[in-house]
């Protein structure tokens, strides 16, 4: 490591706008709670009816990615004809109460959008009843396309005792031997003893959404910065939990690049992770539409692959922060390794696809692919699917040397 001292974007670079205030009438899911319309079966967002009054454990959310999978939805995606993780987003009319300045489903848009018809991570996510969904996957077994199945939490009051009840149900018919579960904690609202009751029900891999790379970047995406109820100590010490209780390989954090820390800063965080046993999973930053971010440039394709590169020698080829060399922007200047040795494993292209929890073709290519989830396909920053030999062409151009035009 060079001996700089790198320093993060100051907070003008990234920062969120300020939440307005929400008038009465439309907090807390008021509108669709007073409306009251029955759901009936599957709901696409967006779709010119009142949003139905739907509530977890019997109804949840999943990607649009997931629908067209599991075949509620008709589509097609770009250059992919499925995915390999059926995430489970939990559901309540009173949404999500945390206010992250990033996310599309934040408090903040309650006025704006029904809960149910907010966009996330770039895409709408339908609701579906939860028994119908493991139908579906319990009558195809082992042939499922599906190789994960992950519960999302909110923070919401129900939100704990919800993703026991969504896992006891999953876990009472389909084998997680055959489809694992993982889960998207919501630290905030969680205690070690819950961390250990979804271990006891089944839970294979447990993960922390820390999306932010620095205490100082938590606190002002979603901490009191947004008005928002999250803490970088809480985070840890349910991740910590989670270490101990899961074990080695089954427990992690998802981290946002691009929101004003540094590429050190953030594999700092990495190599802080996987010392600590555990796995990071990437997001390149978007400026979701409706978000407090959504005016904010997404993350320059050159510092997000060199991250995602370096991230990738750590978690899973025995890179090491120390090795690696900064410039006084902090940014890689040298990924610690030999060239020809890095040529090789930029031309695997396995860096550079989705990374997450583990599917069924090796412990390095995640299950769980998110479609489109951080860039739009005309310029794809996690690829969801095995890049080819033009996109390992477009990805060495990305990566070019820092100061090199
Ligand atoms: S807690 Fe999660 S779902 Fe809720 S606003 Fe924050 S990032 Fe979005």
């Amino acid at each position: 490591m060079s001996c700089f001292e790198h320093k993060s974007e100051p907070a003008g670079a990234m920062a969120p706008r300020a939440p307005g205030v929400i008038p009465v009438e439309f907090r807390n899911g008021a509108r669709v709670k007073s409306a009251d319309v029955p759901p009936q079966g599957v709901y696409k967002p967006n779709d010119n009816i009142l949003t139905p009054n739907m509530r977890s454990p019997e109804y949840v959310q999943m990607s649009t990615a997931a629908a067209l999978t599991l075949g509620i939805m008709d589509g097609r995606m770009h250059r992919t004809s499925c995915t390999r993780c059926l995430n489970l987003l939990l559901t309540y009319p009173e949404g999500c109460r945390a206010n992250c300045a990033y996310c599309g489903l934040a408090r903040h848009r309650e006025a704006e959008r029904d809960y149910a018809d907010r966009n996330f991570i770039r895409v709408d996510w339908p609701a579906v009843p939860l028994a119908q969904a493991i139908d579906i996957v319990a009558k195809d077994g082992a042939a499922s396309a599906f190789h994960r199945m992950c519960i999302s939490m909110i923070t919401h009051p129900d939100s704990d005792e919800d993703t026991l009840t969504v896992l006891k149900a999953w876990t009472d018919r389909i084998d997680p031997a055959t489809i694992p579960v993982s889960i998207l904690s919501n630290p905030t609202t969680m205690t070690r003893a819950d961390v250990a009751q979804l271990k006891d029900l089944g839970a294979d891999i447990f993960t922390v959404a820390l999306d932010a790379a620095t205490p100082e970047i938590f606190e002002r995406t979603r901490g009191k910065g947004v008005r928002s109820p999250h803490s970088w100590a809480k985070y840890w010490e349910i991740l910590s939990d989670a270490s101990d209780i899961f074990g080695p390989q089954k427990f992690g954090a998802h981290i946002i690049v691009g929101m004003g820390e540094t590429e050190h800063d953030l594999l700092s965080l990495v190599q802080r992770l996987v010392d600590r046993g555990g796995h990071s999973h990437l997001f390149c930053f978007f400026p979701e539409k409706g978000s407090l971010m959504d005016h904010l440039p997404a993350t320059p394709r050159d510092q997000w692959r060199r991250v995602q590169l370096a991230r990738y020698l750590i978690d899973y080829r025995g890179g090491r922060l120390e090795r690696m060399k900064f410039d006084g922007a902090g940014r890689v200047v040298d990924f610690g390794i030999a060239q020809s040795e890095l040529d090789a494993i930029i031309g695997e292209g396995i860096a550079f696809r989705t990374s997450g929890c583990p599917g069924k073709f090796r412990d390095d290519v995640s299950a769980c692919d998110r479609p489109y989830g951080d860039s739009p396909p005309s310029n794809i920053a996690s690829y969801p699917f095995q890049p080819n030999g033009q996109d390992l062409r477009k990805i060495r151009r990305q990566l070019r040397p820092v100061g090199k035009p």
